[in-house]
């Protein structure tokens, strides 16, 4: 299949310019890569401007309830572990109200694939803060809770022991096709930081910041090197790339990317007493 015969027949209502339109493109792209029938295909997301994405796609599309889109896609998982299951959402989403489901579907290792589209702010009501807002842009427009320390997707997903963790960029298409393909090949949660660009919240200056801080991780990174993940994801630039890759367990459930799941044996039926005395 074509990359474009994945979309439905929903236009996207995004501004024009919004970083969401090449996550879309990168993502049919992938699935195209990956040969995905969209009947073997779960699209899950929460409640934002990027969430509408599923609606744009051939899927089983799931716009969902804010802040839950992991709980339902791991409903999803659980019970069809022959679907691919991506889910989708913006940092307000999946850092605000959604955080708490962050750290159990890391624990659990679901297969599923995480891409958060983190524009910085809550684009859908207008442009307040976020939990990924930096300081800086808080108090440049005023918005509420200017001292509160920012909260780092990668250097959080990596501290609960996330088996992938990997950086892209909206405006780097090749590379956002090549992460997206990268998480869904790996079994178990992989987690997917995407920069993305809100065209009307968002100042030039700030998009230009984050354009200028990224950079592709070096050819002889080492993702299986987990301390070296947390230097990278305390770096102050922004490095693109697959971070960090847990190496694949061996035996495991069919949900978290294992094979078919081991047959029932049938059960013994227990011996009735023996009543002749
Ligand atoms: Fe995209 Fe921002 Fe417009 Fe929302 S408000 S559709 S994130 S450009």
């Amino acid at each position: 299949m074509k990359a474009t015969e994945y979309r439905s027949a929903l236009q996207p209502v995004w501004c024009p310019g919004c970083g969401d339109f090449g996550v879309l493109k990168g993502l049919t792209q992938a699935f195209a890569d990956l040969e995905l029938a969209p009947e073997k295909l779960g699209v899950i997301s929460g409640i934002g401007c990027s969430s509408r994405l599923p609606g744009y796609l051939r899927a089983f599309s799931f716009n969902s309830i804010h802040g839950r889109a992991l709980p339902i896609a791991t409903g999803l998982k659980v019970a069809r572990p022959d679907l691919t299951v991506f889910v989708v959402g913006g940092d307000g989403d999946g850092f605000s109200i959604g955080v708490g489901h962050v750290p159990h579907a890391v624990r659990r290792d679901v297969d599923l694939t995480y891409a958060v589209m983190d524009n910085g702010i809550y684009a859908l009501t207008k442009g307040q803060a976020s939990a990924t807002t930096p300081i800086g842009i808080k108090r440049e427009r005023g918005l509420a809770g200017v001292d509160e320390q920012p909260l780092d997707p990668v250097l959080f997903v990596l501290s609960l022991g996330c088996g992938f963790v990997a950086r892209t960029h909206s405006g780097n298409l090749p590379h956002m096709r090549e992460m997206f393909r990268e998480g869904i090949r790996h079994p178990g949660f992989a987690f997917i930081h995407v920069l993305a660009g809100c065209a009307t919240y968002q100042t030039k200056a700030y998009q230009e910041e984050i354009r200028g801080r990224t950079e592709l991780l070096p050819d002889d990174h080492d993702p299986t090197d987990f301390r070296r993940a947390m230097d990278v994801a305390l770096d102050e630039r922004f490095k693109l790339g697959v971070i960090y890759r847990r190496p694949p367990v061996a035996a495991r459930p069919a949900w978290a990317g294992g094979g078919a799941p081991p047959p029932v044996e049938p059960r013994e039926e227990p011996t009735p007493p023996d009543d002749a005395d």
